[in-house]
Protein backbone atom coordinates (compact mmCIF):
# COMPACT_ATOMS: atom_id res chain seq x y z
CA UNK A 1 0.00 0.00 0.00
CA UNK A 2 0.61 3.35 0.44
CA UNK A 3 3.34 5.24 2.26
CA UNK A 4 2.61 7.94 5.02
CA UNK A 5 4.52 11.09 4.14
CA UNK A 6 4.11 14.25 6.76
CA UNK A 7 5.92 17.40 5.46
CA UNK A 8 6.78 20.25 7.99
CA UNK A 9 5.73 23.68 6.32
CA UNK A 10 3.64 22.88 3.03
CA UNK A 11 1.85 26.63 3.17
CA UNK A 12 4.75 27.84 0.81
CA UNK A 13 8.05 27.39 -1.37
CA UNK A 14 9.68 24.07 -1.19
CA UNK A 15 7.37 22.02 1.11
CA UNK A 16 4.32 23.12 -0.53
CA UNK A 17 6.49 21.61 -3.84
CA UNK A 18 7.06 18.24 -2.29
CA UNK A 19 3.66 17.71 -0.75
CA UNK A 20 1.59 17.90 -4.41
CA UNK A 21 4.82 16.05 -6.22
CA UNK A 22 4.28 13.04 -3.91
CA UNK A 23 0.61 13.39 -3.68
CA UNK A 24 0.11 13.43 -7.63
CA UNK A 25 2.31 10.28 -7.88
CA UNK A 26 1.78 9.02 -11.00
CA UNK A 27 1.65 5.09 -9.35
CA UNK A 28 -0.25 6.47 -6.06
CA UNK A 29 2.43 5.43 -3.67
CA UNK A 30 1.99 7.94 -1.11
CA UNK A 31 -0.28 9.52 1.57
CA UNK A 32 0.26 12.62 1.95
CA UNK A 33 -0.33 14.65 5.28
CA UNK A 34 1.25 18.21 4.46
CA UNK A 35 1.47 20.21 7.96
CA UNK A 36 1.82 24.09 8.36
CA UNK A 37 1.08 26.21 11.19
CA UNK A 38 -1.88 27.89 10.25
CA UNK A 39 -3.97 26.36 7.82
CA UNK A 40 -5.68 29.82 7.33
CA UNK A 41 -2.80 29.66 4.44
CA UNK A 42 -3.66 26.31 2.85
CA UNK A 43 -5.27 27.96 -0.11
CA UNK A 44 -2.20 27.91 -2.43
CA UNK A 45 -1.54 24.63 -1.73
CA UNK A 46 -5.25 22.95 -2.34
CA UNK A 47 -5.15 24.74 -5.24
CA UNK A 48 -2.02 23.51 -6.55
CA UNK A 49 -3.10 19.51 -5.14
CA UNK A 50 -6.10 19.85 -7.56
CA UNK A 51 -8.50 16.72 -7.56
CA UNK A 52 -6.11 14.75 -4.98
CA UNK A 53 -6.72 16.99 -2.69
CA UNK A 54 -8.81 15.02 0.17
CA UNK A 55 -7.40 11.76 -1.33
CA UNK A 56 -3.58 11.39 -1.55
CA UNK A 57 -2.79 14.60 0.12
CA UNK A 58 -4.74 15.74 3.42
CA UNK A 59 -4.16 18.11 5.99
CA UNK A 60 -3.03 19.02 9.59
CA UNK A 61 -1.94 21.60 11.75
CA UNK A 62 1.54 21.77 13.01
CA UNK A 63 3.68 24.13 14.93
CA UNK A 64 7.33 22.75 15.08
CA UNK A 65 7.99 25.16 17.80
CA UNK A 66 5.54 24.11 19.64
CA UNK A 67 5.76 20.59 21.89
CA UNK A 68 2.10 20.58 22.52
CA UNK A 69 0.92 21.21 18.62
CA UNK A 70 3.59 18.72 17.50
CA UNK A 71 2.24 16.00 20.22
CA UNK A 72 -1.79 16.66 19.03
CA UNK A 73 -0.09 16.40 15.68
CA UNK A 74 1.13 13.23 15.62
CA UNK A 75 -1.43 11.43 17.74
CA UNK A 76 -4.16 12.48 14.92
CA UNK A 77 -2.55 10.66 12.88
CA UNK A 78 -3.75 6.78 12.21
CA UNK A 79 -1.56 4.55 14.39
CA UNK A 80 1.12 7.41 14.77
CA UNK A 81 2.31 5.91 11.87
CA UNK A 82 4.59 7.75 9.34
CA UNK A 83 6.93 5.71 7.18
CA UNK A 84 8.29 8.96 5.49
CA UNK A 85 9.20 12.01 7.97
CA UNK A 86 10.15 15.33 5.92
CA UNK A 87 11.44 18.25 7.91
CA UNK A 88 11.65 21.34 5.69
CA UNK A 89 9.93 24.27 8.02
CA UNK A 90 12.72 26.72 8.20
CA UNK A 91 13.49 30.27 8.50
CA UNK A 92 16.33 32.43 7.18
CA UNK A 93 18.03 35.53 9.11
CA UNK A 94 20.20 37.74 7.29
CA UNK A 95 22.50 40.74 8.22
CA UNK A 96 25.49 41.91 10.16
CA UNK A 97 25.83 40.28 13.71
CA UNK A 98 25.84 43.67 15.52
CA UNK A 99 22.25 44.45 14.35
CA UNK A 100 20.60 40.94 15.27
CA UNK A 101 19.63 40.37 18.83
CA UNK A 102 20.50 37.36 21.04
CA UNK A 103 16.08 36.83 20.67
CA UNK A 104 15.90 36.53 17.19
CA UNK A 105 19.00 34.07 17.00
CA UNK A 106 17.34 32.40 18.96
CA UNK A 107 14.45 32.02 17.26
CA UNK A 108 15.81 31.09 13.98
CA UNK A 109 17.59 28.06 16.45
CA UNK A 110 14.22 27.58 17.64
CA UNK A 111 12.46 26.51 14.14
CA UNK A 112 15.65 25.16 12.31
CA UNK A 113 17.21 23.34 15.22
CA UNK A 114 14.64 22.48 17.98
CA UNK A 115 12.39 21.99 15.85
CA UNK A 116 13.26 18.95 13.73
CA UNK A 117 14.70 17.31 17.19
CA UNK A 118 11.38 17.68 17.98
CA UNK A 119 9.53 16.63 15.35
CA UNK A 120 12.57 13.67 15.18
CA UNK A 121 12.16 12.74 19.35
CA UNK A 122 8.20 12.08 18.59
CA UNK A 123 8.47 10.25 15.37
CA UNK A 124 11.47 7.90 16.24
CA UNK A 125 10.34 5.50 18.66
CA UNK A 126 7.35 4.71 16.13
CA UNK A 127 10.31 4.04 13.46
CA UNK A 128 12.16 2.18 15.63
CA UNK A 129 9.55 -0.48 16.96
CA UNK A 130 8.63 -0.88 13.30
CA UNK A 131 12.22 -1.40 12.14
CA UNK A 132 11.56 0.85 9.12
CA UNK A 133 11.05 4.57 8.18
CA UNK A 134 13.29 7.48 6.56
CA UNK A 135 13.66 10.88 8.09
CA UNK A 136 14.42 13.48 5.99
CA UNK A 137 15.95 16.80 6.30
CA UNK A 138 16.00 20.19 4.22
CA UNK A 139 19.20 20.89 5.70
CA UNK A 140 21.36 23.39 2.61
CA UNK A 141 24.77 23.88 1.21
CA UNK A 142 25.02 26.39 4.36
CA UNK A 143 24.62 23.50 6.54
CA UNK A 144 27.67 21.92 5.32
CA UNK A 145 30.03 25.73 4.02
CA UNK A 146 29.41 29.12 6.11
CA UNK A 147 28.57 31.81 4.13
CA UNK A 148 29.50 35.85 4.95
CA UNK A 149 26.47 37.75 6.53
CA UNK A 150 24.18 34.49 6.75
CA UNK A 151 26.78 33.56 10.16
CA UNK A 152 23.58 32.93 12.23
CA UNK A 153 20.94 31.25 9.79
CA UNK A 154 24.03 28.66 8.78
CA UNK A 155 24.78 27.65 12.19
CA UNK A 156 21.72 26.53 12.22
CA UNK A 157 22.04 24.30 9.52
CA UNK A 158 25.46 23.34 10.84
CA UNK A 159 23.86 22.23 13.70
CA UNK A 160 21.02 20.34 12.11
CA UNK A 161 24.11 18.10 9.95
CA UNK A 162 25.84 17.20 13.33
CA UNK A 163 23.26 16.14 15.25
CA UNK A 164 21.63 14.36 11.61
CA UNK A 165 24.78 12.55 11.31
CA UNK A 166 25.19 11.61 14.69
CA UNK A 167 21.28 10.22 14.67
CA UNK A 168 22.01 8.26 11.46
CA UNK A 169 24.13 6.21 13.28
CA UNK A 170 21.68 4.38 15.78
CA UNK A 171 18.99 4.46 13.55
CA UNK A 172 20.70 2.24 10.66
CA UNK A 173 20.54 -0.49 13.37
CA UNK A 174 17.27 0.06 13.66
CA UNK A 175 16.74 -0.10 9.81
CA UNK A 176 15.49 3.53 9.86
CA UNK A 177 17.51 5.91 7.29
CA UNK A 178 18.58 9.96 7.38
CA UNK A 179 19.24 11.59 4.66
CA UNK A 180 20.10 15.69 4.50
CA UNK A 181 18.88 17.48 0.94
CA UNK A 182 21.19 20.11 0.29
CA UNK A 183 20.18 22.86 -2.04
CA UNK A 184 21.96 26.23 -2.96
CA UNK A 185 19.81 28.97 -3.86
CA UNK A 186 15.79 28.48 -4.05
CA UNK A 187 13.66 30.83 -5.87
CA UNK A 188 10.69 31.05 -3.11
CA UNK A 189 9.31 33.24 -0.47
CA UNK A 190 12.35 32.55 1.57
CA UNK A 191 14.28 34.85 -0.53
CA UNK A 192 11.45 37.37 -0.80
CA UNK A 193 11.37 37.47 2.77
CA UNK A 194 14.84 37.66 3.88
CA UNK A 195 14.93 40.70 1.20
CA UNK A 196 11.55 42.49 2.71
CA UNK A 197 13.24 42.20 6.08
CA UNK A 198 16.63 43.53 5.19
CA UNK A 199 15.00 46.36 3.36
CA UNK A 200 13.58 47.18 6.85
CA UNK A 201 16.23 46.55 8.90
CA UNK A 202 18.34 49.95 10.63
CA UNK A 203 21.08 48.10 11.38
CA UNK A 204 21.43 48.96 14.83
CA UNK A 205 24.63 48.42 16.35
CA UNK A 206 26.78 48.36 12.90
CA UNK A 207 29.67 50.92 12.03
CA UNK A 208 28.99 52.13 8.67
CA UNK A 209 31.78 50.03 6.45
CA UNK A 210 30.16 47.33 7.47
CA UNK A 211 26.87 48.21 6.88
CA UNK A 212 28.30 48.97 3.39
CA UNK A 213 29.65 45.71 3.15
CA UNK A 214 26.67 44.20 3.69
CA UNK A 215 24.22 46.69 1.18
CA UNK A 216 26.10 47.28 -1.32
CA UNK A 217 28.33 44.78 -2.00
CA UNK A 218 27.01 41.13 -0.24
CA UNK A 219 23.22 41.55 -1.58
CA UNK A 220 23.78 42.45 -4.65
CA UNK A 221 26.53 39.72 -5.11
CA UNK A 222 23.61 37.49 -3.03
CA UNK A 223 21.16 38.76 -6.02
CA UNK A 224 23.02 37.53 -8.98
CA UNK A 225 23.87 34.74 -7.06
CA UNK A 226 20.03 33.68 -7.32
CA UNK A 227 19.30 34.84 -10.97
CA UNK A 228 22.83 32.53 -12.17
CA UNK A 229 22.32 29.87 -10.40
CA UNK A 230 18.52 29.52 -8.65
CA UNK A 231 16.52 26.28 -9.03
CA UNK A 232 12.41 26.21 -8.59
CA UNK A 233 10.55 24.47 -5.43
CA UNK A 234 10.03 21.80 -8.48
CA UNK A 235 13.74 21.13 -9.46
CA UNK A 236 14.27 20.03 -5.16
CA UNK A 237 11.05 18.69 -4.85
CA UNK A 238 11.92 16.14 -7.93
CA UNK A 239 15.42 15.73 -5.81
CA UNK A 240 13.86 15.02 -2.75
CA UNK A 241 11.44 12.43 -4.28
CA UNK A 242 14.69 10.20 -6.13
CA UNK A 243 16.17 10.54 -2.56
CA UNK A 244 13.31 9.18 -1.22
CA UNK A 245 13.04 6.02 -3.73
CA UNK A 246 16.23 5.35 -4.05
CA UNK A 247 16.88 1.58 -2.72
CA UNK A 248 19.89 2.66 -0.45
CA UNK A 249 19.63 6.51 0.04
CA UNK A 250 22.66 8.52 0.86
CA UNK A 251 22.79 10.92 3.64
CA UNK A 252 23.96 13.66 1.90
CA UNK A 253 22.68 15.11 -1.25
CA UNK A 254 23.18 18.31 -3.04
CA UNK A 255 20.33 19.59 -5.35
CA UNK A 256 22.05 21.91 -7.49
CA UNK A 257 24.79 21.02 -9.67
CA UNK A 258 25.77 24.88 -10.73
CA UNK A 259 27.04 25.26 -6.90
CA UNK A 260 28.63 22.02 -6.46
CA UNK A 261 32.46 23.67 -7.10
CA UNK A 262 31.64 26.05 -4.29
CA UNK A 263 31.13 23.80 -1.82
CA UNK A 264 33.59 21.57 -3.37
CA UNK A 265 36.46 24.28 -2.64
CA UNK A 266 35.76 23.44 1.41
CA UNK A 267 36.51 19.16 0.71
CA UNK A 268 39.46 20.51 -2.03
CA UNK A 269 41.30 22.27 0.91
CA UNK A 270 40.60 20.87 4.82
CA UNK A 271 42.45 23.68 5.82
CA UNK A 272 39.96 26.42 5.00
CA UNK A 273 42.12 28.66 3.15
CA UNK A 274 40.83 28.10 0.04
CA UNK A 275 36.89 28.06 0.89
CA UNK A 276 37.73 31.55 2.83
CA UNK A 277 40.19 33.02 0.40
CA UNK A 278 37.68 32.54 -2.56
CA UNK A 279 34.33 33.69 -1.13
CA UNK A 280 36.62 36.79 -0.03
CA UNK A 281 37.78 37.23 -3.42
CA UNK A 282 34.32 36.87 -4.78
CA UNK A 283 33.10 39.44 -2.81
CA UNK A 284 35.53 41.58 -2.06
CA UNK A 285 37.54 41.67 -5.28
CA UNK A 286 35.45 40.54 -7.94
CA UNK A 287 31.94 41.43 -6.53
CA UNK A 288 30.98 44.06 -9.27
CA UNK A 289 31.95 41.09 -12.14
CA UNK A 290 30.00 38.69 -10.04
CA UNK A 291 28.01 38.03 -13.34
CA UNK A 292 31.22 37.20 -14.91
CA UNK A 293 33.02 34.98 -12.12
CA UNK A 294 29.56 33.20 -11.75
CA UNK A 295 29.44 32.32 -15.91
CA UNK A 296 33.11 31.14 -15.47
CA UNK A 297 31.92 29.11 -12.18
CA UNK A 298 29.82 27.18 -14.31
CA UNK A 299 32.21 26.12 -17.27
CA UNK A 300 34.25 24.76 -14.36
CA UNK A 301 31.82 22.56 -13.22
CA UNK A 302 33.62 19.01 -13.83
CA UNK A 303 31.59 16.01 -14.35
CA UNK A 304 33.35 14.45 -11.42
CA UNK A 305 31.61 16.79 -9.42
CA UNK A 306 28.33 16.60 -10.82
CA UNK A 307 28.57 12.95 -9.79
CA UNK A 308 27.94 14.30 -5.85
CA UNK A 309 25.06 15.89 -7.02
CA UNK A 310 21.49 14.41 -7.41
CA UNK A 311 19.95 15.96 -10.92
CA UNK A 312 16.33 16.31 -10.32
CA UNK A 313 15.51 14.53 -14.06
P1 LIG B 1 9.42 29.28 2.65
O1 LIG B 1 9.54 30.44 3.54
O2 LIG B 1 8.54 29.39 1.44
O3 LIG B 1 8.99 27.97 3.44
C1 LIG B 1 9.26 27.74 4.79
C2 LIG B 1 8.01 27.22 5.42
O4 LIG B 1 8.24 26.88 6.80
C3 LIG B 1 6.89 28.27 5.40
O5 LIG B 1 5.73 27.69 4.86
C4 LIG B 1 6.74 28.65 6.85
O6 LIG B 1 5.42 29.04 7.18
C5 LIG B 1 7.14 27.36 7.53
N1 LIG B 1 7.45 27.53 8.95
C6 LIG B 1 8.24 28.48 9.55
N2 LIG B 1 8.23 28.33 10.88
C7 LIG B 1 7.44 27.25 11.15
C8 LIG B 1 7.03 26.59 12.34
N3 LIG B 1 7.43 27.01 13.54
N4 LIG B 1 6.22 25.50 12.23
C9 LIG B 1 5.81 25.07 11.04
N5 LIG B 1 6.13 25.67 9.87
C10 LIG B 1 6.94 26.74 9.93
O7 LIG B 1 10.92 28.94 2.18
P2 LIG B 1 11.54 27.63 1.49
O8 LIG B 1 12.67 28.13 0.67
O9 LIG B 1 10.51 26.78 0.86
O10 LIG B 1 12.17 26.90 2.76
C11 LIG B 1 11.98 25.54 3.08
C12 LIG B 1 13.26 24.95 3.64
O11 LIG B 1 14.27 24.97 2.63
C13 LIG B 1 13.83 25.71 4.84
O12 LIG B 1 14.23 24.79 5.83
C14 LIG B 1 15.03 26.44 4.25
O13 LIG B 1 16.03 26.64 5.24
C15 LIG B 1 15.47 25.47 3.18
N6 LIG B 1 16.29 26.04 2.11
C16 LIG B 1 15.86 27.09 1.36
C17 LIG B 1 16.68 27.60 0.36
C18 LIG B 1 16.27 28.78 -0.49
O14 LIG B 1 17.14 29.37 -1.15
N7 LIG B 1 15.01 29.15 -0.54
C19 LIG B 1 17.93 27.03 0.11
C20 LIG B 1 18.34 25.93 0.89
C21 LIG B 1 17.50 25.45 1.88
Amino acid sequence: GHKVVLITGCSSGIGLRIAVTLARDEKKRYHVIATMRDLKKKDKLVEAAGDVFGKTLTLLPLDVCSDESVQTCINSVKDRHIDILINNAGVGLLGPLESISIEDMKRVFETNFFGVVRMIKEVMPDMKKRRSGHIVVMSSVMGLQGVVFNDVYTASKFAMEGFCESMAVQLMKFNVRVSMIEPGPVHTEFETKMMDDVAKMEYPGADADTVRYFKDVYLPSSIDIFEAMGQTPEDVAKCTKKVIESSSPRFRNLTNSLYTPIVALKYADETGGLSVNTFYNLLFNFGPLMHITMSILKCLTCSCLRRRTISPN
